[in-house]
């Protein structure tokens, strides 16, 4: 398999590369992944040293960041990411509204069921 095809393979949320470092999350998986309130995420080793001596700016897009204002990249992040991805994956289907149905309530009702089944799938 090459490296191409590997990587595609791989969720985005997954392989985060460290825009300083160019370390793949997906290939050091001890890797610590913090994001700064620019959202721009980075390894915690190289946010150790390029903000060891206080504020410096985002390498990516230049903001002025401090250590302190970078956050843990957290389950709850992962999990807000994937419900974007499942969202605008059937985010045409999600907005059916009861107009949709011609007014037909109960149409309309079995319809938010299987929304809502959709939801808790477990991706
Ligand atoms: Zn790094
Ligand atoms: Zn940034």
């Amino acid at each position: 398999m090459s490296k191409d095809s590997l990587q595609s393979s791989i969720p985005a949320f997954e392989n985060v590369v460290c825009p300083i470092c160019k370390s793949q999350k997906y290939l050091n998986p001890n890797m610590k992944i913090l994001v700064s309130p620019c959202f721009h995420k980075m390894c915690e080793s190289c946010i150790n040293q390029r903000y060891s001596h206080g504020a410096a700016p985002c390498p990516v897009c230049g903001t002025i960041l401090r250590k302190t204002y970078f956050v843990h990249q957290t389950f709850e992040d992962l999990h807000v990411e994937k419900e974007v991805q499942i969202r605008k994956k059937f985010g045409k289907y999600f907005n059916k509204r009861l107009e949709d149905f011609g007014g037909n309530l109960r149409q309309y009702n079995d319809y938010l069921e299987e929304v809502e089944d959709l939801s808790n799938i477990n991706y």
